[in-house]
């Protein structure tokens, strides 16, 4: 099983191209899909989900048409949204058991040791009777992975999953993901490198609804190898470097500015190669597209 996406867009009523021509073969187990805040992400999320239409493309999850049979994608999908609205005053177990009762469980026993296993997997026994309002974002983004596996799921969507985690529940967030099946497709949408980092042996990288990159991370990573180039500069040179159109990253180290370029041969002096990382890739690929005139 995979998915087979041709030729996706998406203009908006007010004439953004959410998603412009984007063609993607998305395997079995953990893809990333990479993008800067307004790239169309969501947008794309949400049309696989069902929750939105296609201006023009296909999208086929094994023979399943998923803009087509949305009720078969249904059967099939579990999808975290970036909002998950929960019920204030719903307990954590009463709400799992509503939800899977409207995916279809009727069955009282099952419904329940289903709950159950799933509150365990996700490690939230010991709060099933708390009320989802009081949870904290880890604990909300854990419950929300517990309802999207119910039905076992072949396409499981999340969509911003770690944004507004601390570090600690976004591990435990990272080891839960790492826990589903490699049968199942899961599209993991983000714009923090690390995540994809962590858990994605497959990432494209998207920007103004353009698909820019698909591939394995370390494909990406090998191809910019020898190409980025680091510099320790003094505060006051940052400006300069910023107006050059090269810059593709750069960050404090002890209160001096690490800037990261991509060229082609040496930049100048005192420029040393770096070992491409994940973010020097996320960061080229975007910086060139930004670069790129409109239209090209
Ligand atoms: P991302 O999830 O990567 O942040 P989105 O898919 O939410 O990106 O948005 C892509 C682009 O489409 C952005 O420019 C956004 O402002 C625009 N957009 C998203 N939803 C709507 C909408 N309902 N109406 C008009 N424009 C939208």
């Amino acid at each position: 099983m995979q998915l087979e996406i041709r030729g996706l867009s998406k203009t908006y009523g007010n004439g953004v191209k959410a998603l412009d021509n984007v063609s993607l073969t998305i395997p079995t187990g953990m893809f990333g899909l990479l993008g800067p805040n307004g790239a169309g992400k969501s947008t794309l999320m949400r049309i696989l989900a069902t929750l939105q239409e296609a201006d023009a493309g296909t999208a086929m999850l094994g023979t399943i048409d998923v803009l087509k049979q949305k009720d078969e994608v249904r059967k099939v999908l579990g999808y975290l949204p970036q909002e998950f609205g929960v019920y204030p005053r719903v307990s954590a177990f009463e709400m799992l058991d509503h939800i899977a009762l409207l995916k279809g469980v009727t069955q009282r026993g099952e419904r329940k040791a289903l709950v159950e296993a799933l509150l365990q997997r996700v490690n939230l026994w010991e709060q099933r009777k708390r009320r989802l309002s009081g949870f904290s974002g880890g604990m909300k983004q854990r419950f929300g992975i517990a309802q999207s596996l119910i039905g076992e799921p072949k396409l499981i969507i999340v969509d911003e999953p770690t944004a507004g985690l601390d570090p600690g529940e976004r591990n435990r967030f990272y080891n839960l993901l790492t826990e589903i099946g490699e049968n199942v497709v899961v599209i993991l949408s983000t714009h923090i490198v690390q995540d994809v980092q962590e858990l994605c042996s497959n990432m494209a990288i998207i920007n103004k609804g353009k698909l820019l990159y698909a591939g394995p991370p370390d494909s990406a990573l090998r191809d910019m190898r020898g190409r980025v180039w680091e510099k320790s500069i003094a505060k006051a040179e940052l400006d300069g470097y910023l107006n050059s159109g090269k810059l593709i990253s750069n960050k404090l180290v002890a209160g001096k500015p690490i800037i990261h370029l991509l060229n082609d041969g040496s930049p100048g002096e005192g420029f040393v190669t770096a070992e491409p990382s994940l973010e020097d890739v996320f960061f080229g690929f975007i910086h060139a597209s930004n670069q790129a005139p409109v239209n090209a």
